[in-house]
């Protein structure tokens, strides 16, 4: 199985490709956990990341295809994977696309989970003051949802047009949510 789980910060994708990971034998590959582990071990990749990411901006999509690719082509992500945060643009799709052609492999589903702005605002609020991420300040965070609507957002329509879109109502119990993706992805 190859998905992409997409939707708003604070929607709950993190925990969703978690549980779908579990349930299909799947990694769950979050280009926002790699560019964190990389900032935390300072790496080269870390540090020049961080100089988008504490400001709330995408990183720039050469270095982010890159990461994909290579994450792509690790042996555990061979019988599929579930990308969670990516593609973020126009171009990481086109770019995603290209790879996907490149290695034989289509995407099956694209998951959407949505939900009204102010259940997200007060997950978002909850989470920076339980993980103290160095990039959920108010203008961080100001700064990633207006990426998301106006960069982000607008990408769902090409998956719907593909017929790959399975969109689902991020409000509720946990649970209940990943139930209702299995029961769509079948
Ligand atoms: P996330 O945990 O998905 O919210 O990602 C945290 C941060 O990592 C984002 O605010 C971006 O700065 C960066 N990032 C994650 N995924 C991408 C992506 N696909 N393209 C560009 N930047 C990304």
């Amino acid at each position: 199985m190859r998905l992409l789980i997409m939707g708003p910060q604070g929607v709950g994708k993190g925990t969703q490709a978690a549980l779908l990971a579990e349930h299909y034998g799947i990694p769950a590959i979050s280009t926002g956990d790699i560019f964190r582990y990389n900032i935390k071990n300072r790496t080269e990749l870390g540090l020049e990341a961080l100089k988008y990411t504490d400001k709330g901006e995408l990183v720039p999509d050469e270095l982010t295809n890159t990461i994909v690719k290579d994450r792509l082509a690790m042996d555990d992500a061979q019988g599929g994977w579930i990308l969670d945060g990516y593609p973020r643009n126009a171009s990481q799709v086109e770019a995603l696309d290209a790879m996907l052609a490149e290695l034989g492999t289509p995407l099956d589903k694209v998951v959407a989970l949505d939900a009204d702005h102010e259940v997200l605002m007060e997950r978002i609020a909850k989470r920076a003051a339980e993980q103290g991420r160095s990039d959920d300040t108010p203008e961080a965070i100001a700064k990633r949802l207006a990426t998301y609507a106006k960069e982000t957002e607008p990408l769902l329509d090409i998956y719907r047009d593909r017929g790959q879109l399975v969109a689902i109502d991020g409000v509720g119990e946990i649970n209940a949510i990943q139930a209702a993706i299995v029961e769509v992805l079948g």
